[in-house]
């Protein structure tokens, strides 16, 4: 395994938050970071040695970007699978797009989680309404549509209740291939955070909760409440993700905690995977002595993988919109770690910053 030593390059493709703060853990271990992105406001081009604007389809920026990187990570899962191909020619990088050919396409993932006997809620890929109307005849509803790519934070996502309309729902939806799912009345919703090496050393973060506000992330719980029983298969089940999808670097897992085993006696299911650091990995940052950000720079550069045992328990509130605007009242609270992403726009519904809450020993 190639040792990727402090002082290296690492390129980052994307310049958003979660690319910030795998810069500032790279800087701690002595690191320079190089975005490429879009725009030079991007959060994580403000803390950054080097950037490179361009799109993902203009390889003459791209190679350029690869020849003065030392490895290359991502922040964002919808990099073009030929982009990272061809940058793969020329600098490792970590994930491989196998591992993005799956995770970005939500029908390829879940069947992907099957065949390796994890659960998933029932789907079925749908491509035109007459095949929604046909697929609704057997579903319960409500029931989930969703389009199979670019979703997140809810986006391309629709609930289908009793009288909608397939066109409808079709139409909301967005998109041109979708799948439909199966409404999982669920106890809870739980995710795990993986840190891999190239030579298959491996490290899980506990099981944490999530609560999502209009589909996107509000809080997470550190430790989830959960038994112990139903902790360890959802730890089992983002290990042998990685493990089978080879992933080098994150694999975050999100799992969804039936309140009764199904039919096959699983409790957790498998909703979706992202192969890079999670939203709700970002309690890791104050409540653990390495966080996600700096288990990723350690699992791309070849470096020993740290501790991922948590010194305390912790809640992370996500600062959504004008939720920023608390930021001085946040500051008064001393258990309060406030996180700021440096974006100057509070649009509804954009993630500003975060605010991990200490809540005493783990
Ligand atoms: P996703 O984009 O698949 O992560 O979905 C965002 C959120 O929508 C999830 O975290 C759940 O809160 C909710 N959700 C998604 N799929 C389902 C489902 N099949 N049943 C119930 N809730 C769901």
């Amino acid at each position: 395994m190639k040792v990727i030593a402090p002082g290296s390059m690492i390129g980052i493709l994307g310049g958003g938050q979660l690319g910030r703060m795998t810069a500032l853990a790279a800087a701690r271990l002595g690191y320079k970071c190089h975005i490429f992105c879009q725009d030079k406001n991007e959060p994580a081009v403000a803390v950054s040695a080097a950037h490179t604007l361009g799109a993902f389809t203009d390889y003459a920026a791209l190679e350029k970007f690869a020849k003065q990187v030392d490895v290359i990570t991502l922040e964002w899962e919808n990099v073009p699978l030929e982009a990272l191909e061809f940058l793969s020619q020329h600098t490792s990088a970590y994930p491989s797009a196998n591992v993005l050919r799956i995770s970005q396409d939500r029908a390829a993932e879940k069947n992907f989680a099957r065949t390796n006997g994890i659960g998933t809620a029932d789907f079925v890929v749908v491509q035109s309404i007459a095949e929604l109307e046909k697929a609704l005849e057997s579903f319960q509803l409500p029931a989930i549509l969703k389009s199979t790519r670019m979703g997140y934070d809810g986006k391309g996502q629709v609930k289908v209740t009793p009288g909608m309309k397939a066109a409808d729902a079709w139409k909301e939806m967005g998109s041109d291939v979708g799948i439909l799912e199966a409404f999982v009345d669920f106890a809870c919703e739980v995710s795990v955070i993986v840190a891999c090496r190239a030579d298959g050393a491996m490290a899980a973060y506990p099981a944490v909760e999530n609560i999502h506000r209009n589909h996107i992330l509000a809080e997470t719980h550190a430790p989830a409440g959960i038994d112990p029983a139903i902790a360890n298969e959802a730890e089992h089940i983002a290990r042998k993700l990685t493990e089978k999808l080879q992933v080098v670097g994150l694999l975050a897992v999100e799992m969804f905690v039936l309140k009764q085993p199904n039919k096959q006696g699983q409790r957790v299911l498998m909703n979706e995977v992202a192969p890079r650091p999670h939203n709700s990995g970002h309690w890791t940052m104050d409540a653990c002595a390495c966080s996600q950000f700096e288990q990723l720079v350690r699992a791309v550069c070849g470096l020993p993988l740290a501790s991922i045992s948590p010194h305390n328990r912790a809640v992370m509130h996500n600062l959504i919109g004008d939720d920023i605007q608390r930021w001085q009242q946040i500051l008064q609270d001393p258990q309060a770690c406030l996180h700021l992403y440096g974006k100057t726009e509070a649009r509804a519904g954009r993630k500003m910053g975060h605010v991990t809450y200490l809540k005493g020993a783990w």
